[in-house]
């Protein structure tokens, strides 16, 4: 039995890289009753064990998958199941650009609570720096670090600040996510360089086209000689919308900083912080000291998980 870790995954064919090696591999039966409701039971960042069954091709059988330390879970509307993204990374990078698509503040609320549910460490990219930054995006941004969020500014295209990306990432297994657009792939070049090796080894007979897109990949960047120090990026699906999964409505107040900060002095200690006489919170966001986007965020993606878990459990 060998043990590895999974770089990409498509239509349950993954690839696992163990000992400079990447075999081509499968589950076998039904290992994985914990992970059922789940669109895919493993994603890149997993360290699973498998057997080989020819050593030859490099094929074998997935058998267990280890506990992981983090996850990046969305809710996949398509399949109506959630979608691990991501597994073990340490930091979620959170992509964003000034402009092409335009500055989303609350896009990037999700992307961040996102992470944060999954017990990562989120930190912001604003890209495209070579466009010019608004007012209006200086402002959200700032608002972003006054919350206490770690801002790197850079443009993928001139290559102003990729280094201080390259540095901050450094020896860390990171997780780049953002809204199509917004110029992950571009960064996940600049950061590799030539060196940027993938790994995944899927042939043409395994993709069967069109979920390539759909899935997360592992990516190592060389670092000369510093063996087990070498920096690991996981780069995820672009996407459009995000639907956040695995929270209560009522705890998602704890994930918002600038909310919970309130949170304590309001009327009532049960308060939903949305029609309740009292609000802390309410009151914060007239007065300017909590910013409106934020609110609004909380509110939307309150009514979001509200639905969901309705529909999960059929409550009233
Ligand atoms: P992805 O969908 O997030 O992977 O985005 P891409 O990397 O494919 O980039 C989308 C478009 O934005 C491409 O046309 C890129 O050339 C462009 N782009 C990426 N980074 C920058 C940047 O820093 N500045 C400008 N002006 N364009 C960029
Ligand atoms: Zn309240």
């Amino acid at each position: 039995m060998l043990k590895g870790i999974v770089v990409s995954g498509i239509n349950n064919i993954y690839n696992v890289k163990a000992n400079d090696r990447t075999w081509v591999c499968r589950i076998k039966g039904k290992v994985f009753q914990s992970a059922r409701k789940f669109h895919n039971p493993i994603a890149a960042g997993d360290m699973v064990q498998f057997v080989p069954y020819n050593s030859k091709r490099y094929e074998g059988w997935i058998v267990s998958r280890e506990d992981r330390t983090t996850s990046l879970v969305r809710w996949n509307k398509k399949r109506k199941a959630p979608q691990v993204l991501a597994a073990n990374a340490q930091v979620q990078v959170c992509i964003t650009s000034t402009d092409s698509p335009p500055f989303r503040p609350r896009f990037l609320d999700r992307l961040i609570l996102m992470g944060e549910i999954g017990e990562m460490q989120a930190v912001i990219i604003l890209n495209k720096i070579d466009l010019g930054i608004t007012e209006f995006v200086r402002n959200r941004i700032d608002n972003f670090k006054d919350i206490g969020y770690n801002v790197l500014f850079c443009s993928a295209e001139t290559g102003e600040g990729i280094e201080s990306v390259k540095e901050y990432l450094k020896g860390k297994v990171s997780v780049l996510t953002g809204q199509s657009g917004v110029g992950k792939s571009s960064i996940l070049n600049r950061l590799g360089g030539k060196e940027l090796a993938f790994v995944g080894l899927v042939s043409k007979k395994y993709n069967r086209g069109s979920h390539t897109t759909n899935s997360s990949n592992m990516y190592f960047v060389e670092d000369g000689n510093r063996r087990g120090m070498e920096t690991v990026i996981i780069d995820t699906p672009g996407m459009r919308e995000l639907e956040i999964y695995g929270i209560e409505p009522d705890d998602l107040s704890f994930y918002f900083i600038d909310i919970n900060k309130y949170s304590g002095m309001c009327q009532y200690p049960s308060c939903r912080h949305i029609n309740e006489p009292g609000c802390a919170v309410r009151k914060a966001v007239s007065q300017g000291e909590i910013h409106s986007d934020r609110y609004q965020s909380y509110i939307s993606i309150y009514n979001q998980l509200y639905k969901s878990s309705r529909e999960m459990y059929g409550r009233a």
